[in-house]
């Protein structure tokens, strides 16, 4: 089944991943389940339980995606029991959403949630929502700096990345549209598709993403290694006599890239295979909150033949761009406005008003003749005539652009280091390309 994250279709599936929008800025992410023992048989399968109310999935599976979907009203009975396994009854309690699944509705709030009639909308995932709702197990890369860094990076369809460490794999479902994107699917089965190598020393969080790369549809696309990659280094597999992932691009969201960096390199000097792509350009970028992690990285890049060496930080500034109508002298304006500019165009504005409202006042009072009402008609459509602007400026036009940019920064963001490894050249590379001079026409 594809991946809701890359082909989502237009109906959500059982088994897809989808983002329940509350709010804004709320949003829970889901398994869609009709069968597995969360239900354990139930008619109306999975429940989610929210501030907003109760949503069986079954009332959400193959509805399109982004719909609107009403809590329910109808108790079954059902709803409300707990799953005999204690191992996902515990994770249920422990959902990081504030929500719950499938938790008992004997007590006074259930039954005040389960009374609820709210709605929400049911949206596919996508690396930027996922950001936004997935369990932080560590610190994120947030979308303002990933999409700046898989540019820089020039990852693409068909091509390989390097991340580590994995973290709670904001950056890592980045990555995978970056590299899968633009096949594609009657394509996908032809093509060499791109694949995410990432590196995570933590157990736990290995696992954690493994299985989330599992649920999400991303199996193949990921390989997850349990690895301290600045002992042990970056091959697939084995850390000595393993495969090369041949990769293109490298992330280090690493508390010392610098000692990573020792195995990035073209001819390693543990003599086995390069994890590098040799017939490529490889472009590097670290994430590093401080600027004497910056140093340490820059300076063991120089030593390693790494070019272009560039240090960049992305601020993420909201700027609030606006027309100011408020108190403008007519230079501000152009033409004639809706507004008034002046103490005369107000009173005039007002003393319209009053006529407008004198004249109603007296056609609703009196039983008017039809050429009374037709004279009162034609009154009113001349003061409202006299209303309109004086220009086809249209609203949005009017008054002066002005913007400012938000004092603080919202998003604590890292120095990133870029830096380019060019291609492997041997001398037999050389003579290929004396062979070939000049190019046959
Ligand atoms: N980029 C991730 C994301 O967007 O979710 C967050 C990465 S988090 C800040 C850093 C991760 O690097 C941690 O999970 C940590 O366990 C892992 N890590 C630290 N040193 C490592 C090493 N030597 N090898 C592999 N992983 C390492």
């Amino acid at each position: 089944m594809p991946s809701p994250f890359l082909t989502p279709g237009t109906r959500a599936q059982p088994d897809n991943i989808a983002l329940l929008h509350l709010r804004r800025d709320q949003s829970i992410p889901t398994i869609l389940r009709t069968q597995d023992d969360e239900c354990q048989g139930y008619k109306e399968g999975k429940v989610t339980t929210t501030r907003f109310g109760v949503f069986p999935h079954s009332t959400m599976l193959d509805q399109p995606w982004g719909s609107q979907i009403a809590a329910s009203k109808v108790d079954t009975g059902s709803r409300g029991r707990r799953p005999a396994n204690p191992a996902k009854r515990k994770a249920d309690e422990l959902d990081e959403s504030g929500t719950t699944t499938g938790v008992d509705d004997d007590t006074p709030v259930q039954k005040a949630v389960a009374a609820a009639s709210g709605f929400l909308h049911m949206m596919y995932p996508t690396p930027e929502a996922w950001t936004l709702s997935l369990p932080h197990r560590t610190q994120v890369v947030y979308s303002p700096d990933y999409s700046y860094i898989l540019h820089r990076l020039r990852v693409r369809a068909g091509g390989t990345i390097i991340e580590a460490g994995a973290g709670s794999g904001s950056f890592t479902h980045a990555s995978v549209r970056a590299v899968f994107n633009g096949y594609p699917e009657e394509q996908q089965k032809k093509r060499k598709l791109g694949k995410v190598c990432s590196y995570e020393f933590h157990e736990q969080r290995a696992g954690r993403i493994r299985e989330e790369i599992s649920q999400h549809g991303l199996d193949g696309l990921v390989e997850v290694t349990h690895r301290d990659v600045c002992k042990d280094g970056f091959l697939l597999g084995d850390s000595e006599t393993g495969s090369s992932p041949n990769a293109t691009a490298v992330f280090l969201d690493l508390p010392a890239p610098w000692l990573a960096l020792k195995h990035l390199v073209r001819k390693p000097a543990s003599g086995g295979p390069s994890p590098l792509d040799p017939s490529s350009t490889v472009y590097i970028c670290t994430f590093s909150p401080c600027l004497e992690q910056v140093e340490k990285t820059v300076r063991v890049m120089r030593q390693l033949s790494w070019l272009n060496i560039e240090m960049v930080e992305v601020q993420d500034h909201r700027i609030d761009v606006k027309r100011e109508r408020v108190g403008l002298e007519t230079e501000g304006i152009r033409g004639a406005t809706v507004f008034p500019t002046t103490v005369e165009e107000a009173a005039d504005k007002l003393w319209a008003e009053e006529e407008r409202a004198k004249i109603l006042r007296s056609g609703s009072n009196k039983n008017l003749s039809p050429e009374e009402t037709a004279a009162l008609k034609e009154a009113e459509i001349a003061i409202t005539e006299s209303m309109k602007p004086k220009t086809s400026t249209p609203m949005y036009d009017l008054g002066r652009l002005v913007h400012r940019s938000e004092p603080e920064l919202k998003s604590h963001t890292s120095y990133l280091v870029f830096a380019i490894l060019p291609r492997d050249w041997t001398e037999e590379d050389e003579q290929k390309c004396r062979e070939q001079w000049p190019p046959s026409k």
